[in-house]
């Protein structure tokens, strides 16, 4: 590990709202999000240190993070963890397809920001994406 962060990306720089946008927060996780047709697009900013069933598994209640998550992490560094023991690491710049039945974990000193599009509970009918993570057969 170098102690020579760049400055561009380190933790302490402000992300700000995003105009036009719906604002939420919840467990640490910052969401500015446009309805597009069906679908939505989300800026998702997870801060240093979170861990999905440390900030939001109380909130959600469910043992793993349900939802799929599909697009793109701009910047940050995530691992996911899938409940058969698989890790996957996201290094930005990346694109993402996290099925239900996952943790994510922000790795590292810097925020982590995804650029997601989903169709709330109907992203995975609605993408055709497999119900679980599987493997090729
Ligand atoms: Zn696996």
């Amino acid at each position: 590990m170098s102690n020579e962060q760049p400055t561009t990306n380190n933790n302490s720089k402000m992300i700000p709202p995003i105009g036009g946008a719906v604002r939420r927060e919840v467990g640490g996780v910052s969401e500015d999000i446009f309805s597009a047709g069906d679908a939505h697009i989300k800026r998702v900013v997870y801060p240093s240190g979170y861990k999905w069933s440390t900030n939001l598994k109380p909130i959600v209640g469910t043992d793993l993070c349900m939802h799929a998550h599909v697009g793109f992490l701009a910047e940050g560094h995530m691992r996911i963890e899938y409940p058969d023991g698989c890790c996957i690491d996201l290094v930005a710049p990346q694109a993402v397809i996290i099925h239900p039945g996952h943790d994510a974990t922000v790795i590292g000193d810097e925020t982590a920001v995804l650029i997601q599009f989903d169709f709330d509970k109907e992203t995975v009918s609605r993408l055709n994406l497999p119900l679980e993570h599987e493997h090729a057969k």
